[in-house]
């Protein structure tokens, strides 16, 4: 469910109909809505009531400050995976101790940030990472709670580059290892280590590999309480899928079912139970817009190149992601839909948004949405070719603002300079 409908045939974000903020802004953009990102944050908390869950938004998915602060203000806290994140969190004003640090690679530097500043938790993915919290906790006087971050070996049935839960993958702690290193912990300082977390990767599909994860966490759960650890906390990340493209006839699980699975596996442990959801909080609730460049015919083809590319949104090149596409003015019955490529104008075959799409008849200058864009799209964003990172706008209702502007070409370089020996003029003729 989202709030982009046609509305007396133009497309609209809620109230604001996405020609008025192309005029505004330029294209390409990324558009939120916020009664959408609302609207899920709600649905999914309201799927786990009873299991008194944390929910904490996995800002990987979107970190652009007003949709943390949306989020933040209905409650959510954040998951990080590294030292920026935890400041833009920070920034956004979600509280400290609302944020869990997560990620298979923390350096010193951030264990220390994260810790000094007070964040409310730290998903442990080493023997060699658990030594570094204890030992910086310790030196600042501090106690931070722990979990430590299992790999249950369980396939994701997703994406093969967003499974991060097999043993072959390099996130999470060995099941093998995790009852010794529990050991471990207790008798080390500067931490409390009382929690599990698992997250075994993202867009998947079906409650069976959730099932058989959360499973596996409620045995070990049991195991280690049968060898006197307290475990009160588990920590069960993210990674529910959403429907992409219409085409694809992929319905994943709804939050309810998802709910009512989560109850029946672990409802009954007495555990603190928290939530890492992304995708599924913002992915429906943004699109990217852009505008046609130019239609090219050759006879095997008919192309689309769209003022877009695979540097603003790259899960299609990425994943082979297949994001709707939907004109802006609604298409006419006839002469009805043809077969068409929308590219973007980069110099790689891969920069291309989808092959053979039904689309209705579209000339330069018209406005095409690709919907379904709000998770991992501005977030992975670059400036490749010079493009400069497109503008991220928000709408409430019959508002609208821009919440991160397009930089001009001198911010762009300003963090660039010729040295000594090449900054006189240029030799060229
Ligand atoms: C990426 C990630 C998430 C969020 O995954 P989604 O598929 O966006 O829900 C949650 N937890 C961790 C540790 C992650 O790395």
């Amino acid at each position: 469910m989202h709030h982009f409908v046609y509305c007396n045939g133009v497309l609209h974000a809620e109230d604001v109909p996405l020609p008025q903020i192309a005029a505004e802004v330029g294209t390409p953009f990324y558009c939120y809505s916020s009664a959408t990102i609302t609207r899920h944050y709600l649905v999914f908390r309201e799927a786990l009531k009873g299991l008194d869950p944390s929910i904490y938004f996995a800002m990987k998915a979107n970190s652009n400050l007003a949709v943390l602060r949306t989020l933040a203000d209905l409650g959510a806290g954040c998951d990080v995976v590294s030292g920026g994140e935890f400041q833009v969190a920070l920034t956004a004003g979600v509280k400290a101790a609302k944020i869990v640090f997560s990620g298979v690679g923390k350096t010193d530097e951030e264990i220390q940030l994260a810790v000094a500043g007070g964040v409310g938790q730290i998903n442990v993915e080493s023997e060699a990472e658990l030594a570094s919290v204890s030992r910086i906790a310790s030196a600042l006087g501090k106690t931070v709670r722990i979990a430590l971050r299992v790999n249950p070996d369980v396939a994701a049935g997703t994406h093969d580059k967003i499974s991060t839960g097999r043993k072959e993958d390099k996130f999470g702690i060995d099941w093998s290892l995790v009852p010794g290193l529990y050991r471990k912990a207790r008798a080390l300082p500067g931490i409390s280590a009382t929690a599990i977390a698992v997250h075994i990767g993202s867009q998947i599909t079906s409650l069976a590999p959730f099932e058989a994860a959360f499973t596996k966490v409620r045995d070990l759960t049991l195991q280690l309480r049968a060898e006197g650890f307290e475990i009160n906390h588990l920590d069960l990340g993210g990674g529910l899928g959403i429907p992409y493209d219409h085409l694809s006839n992929t319905t994943p699980p709804s939050p309810a079912e998802y709910g009512d699975m989560v109850r029946r596996v672990l409802g009954g442990l007495g555990c603190k139970l928290s939530f890492e959801p992304g995708r599924l909080i913002v992915g429906n609730a943004g699109i990217m817009v852009a505008k046609v460049v130019v239609m090219k015919d050759s006879p095997a083809k008919k192309f689309a190149i769209v003022d877009a590319a695979m540097n603003d949104l790259v899960r299609p090149a990425m994943y082979g992601a297949r994001h709707e596409i939907l004109p802006v003015i609604e298409a006419p019955l006839s002469p009805g839909l043809t077969p068409v490529d929308v590219v973007g104008p980069i110099c790689e075959t891969s920069d291309r948004f989808a092959q053979d799409y039904p689309l209705p008849p579209l000339k330069a200058g018209d406005l095409v949405a690709f919907m379904t864009a709000g998770a991992y799209g501005a977030s992975m964003s670059s400036a490749y070719n010079s493009r400069p990172l497109i503008p991220e706008v928000m709408v409430q209702g019959d508002r609208y603002a821009v919440v991160r502007r397009r930089p001009s070409l001198a911010e762009m370089l300003a963090l660039e300079q010729l040295p000594p020996w090449l900054a006189d003029e240029p030799k060229g003729a």
